[in-house]
């Protein structure tokens, strides 16, 4: 079976092709149906801003690592018992590409971002088809095109990063990084009812994005005073929550003199494992009582994003269209910047049954 691979780690932007990562098409056997599973085949997966961090070896250097975590599919083959959530052969679908095993502590305990089995059906869905268990899978709502559908993930993450900021109505709420997740986060924002809404982005066309989608200010760091600007939004008190979905460390640096007195500051990224944040704790904790916190992975969002996912604007999000074979050529545009997100085609499916 065809999947996308990592197969030599490095970093994807590195100048020197000796020593830079690459992406290839490699035979993976096809994973087995166990009685609660779901095979799917995939029609769309996308590539995710974590897929290059995955190159650089951040979760494993044993190549090939299969890729793929954002996808959606129609249902091809159901286990005998799979039949908790009313599945269908032929159903279109997306989800949650980790399984919460419920079993374990944490899952008993209400956390399962911690489930201690947490890897068991994490398998490459970047392929022809990939194979999870029924609790992992959603039928997409009939006005949802699959292609839309495979941003069922990246909205889920989304909710979660809502869900942490805990706004309250009336907060003043940035944004940092106009990425799929700071262009999803500002969506579902909005949608929380937030009605200060400020974008940082140092691309003009990622700024133009989120102004046509609801950002009340943008703000350029690069060639803007960040502090100065921010200062004049918020009448010199900052903002009420502050979400980073850049996951860039010079971007980072300076949220924390933006937030507000009580503020919470969500990092809704992957950051480079050596980076160590600078933290004043007389003025960010003690004076300013920040709550500082951050987003592995996204329980409990998965129903909500669904139900969200028709009132989203992604049609920016999915212009940009790969065949599977054309992988590595995929992942140079992501890289690229010229897409906020880039989708590899795995199957040409029909659109039936909607
Ligand atoms: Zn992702
Ligand atoms: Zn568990």
């Amino acid at each position: 079976m065809r999947t996308v691979a990592v197969t030599k780690i490095g970093s994807l932007r590195d100048p020197d092709e000796s020593t830079r990562g690459r992406i290839g098409v490699v035979d993976f056997p096809e994973q087995p149906l166990g009685p609660e599973d779901v095979r799917i085949r995939v029609a769309y997966s996308a590539i995710c801003g974590s897929d290059p961090h995955l190159a650089e070896g951040f979760f494993g250097t044993d190549v090939p690592i299969g890729l793929g975590h954002e996808l959606s599919g129609v249902v091809e083959e159901l286990g005998e018992r799979a039949h908790r959530n009313g599945l269908r052969v032929g159903d279109r679908v997306a989800g949650n590409f980790l399984r919460f095993c419920g079993t374990c502590r944490p899952c008993q305990e209400g956390r399962q971002q911690f489930c201690e089995h947490i890897q068991d059906y994490n398998r490459p869905g970047m392929a022809e088809t990939v194979t999870w268990h029924e609790s992992q899978v959603y039928r997409l709502p009939d006005d949802v095109s699959l292609l839309k559908g495979c941003l069922l993930e990246p909205t889920s993450v989304a909710v979660r990063i809502a869900d942490k900021t805990r706004i309250r109505v009336g907060d003043r709420v940035a944004i940092c990084g106009g990425g799929p997740i700071g262009q999803l986060a500002l969506q579902v924002m909005k949608m929380h009812g937030a009605t200060s809404l400020t974008m940082i982005e140092p691309i003009a066309d990622r700024r133009a994005m989120a102004r046509r989608h609801g950002a009340d200010y943008i703000i350029d760091p690069v060639n803007e005073d960040q502090d100065a600007v921010a200062g004049e939004i918020t009448g010199g008190r900052g903002f009420d929550v502050v979400i980073d979905a850049s996951g860039s460390t010079r971007a980072v640096r300076g949220l924390l003199d933006i937030a507000a007195k009580g503020a919470t500051v969500v990092y809704g990224a992957m950051y480079p494992e050596d980076y160590e944040l600078p933290l004043n704790l007389s003025n960010h904790l003690y004076l300013k009582e920040l709550t500082l916190t951050g987003v592995f992975v996204s329980p409990y969002a998965f129903p909500r994003a669904l139900q969200i996912l028709p009132h989203l604007d992604v049609e920016e999000l999915t212009r940009s269209v790969f065949e599977l074979e054309d992988a590595a050529d995929a992942f140079a545009m992501h890289v690229s910047g010229r897409y906020p997100k880039v989708v590899i085609r795995c199957n040409d499916l029909e659109e039936v049954r909607r």
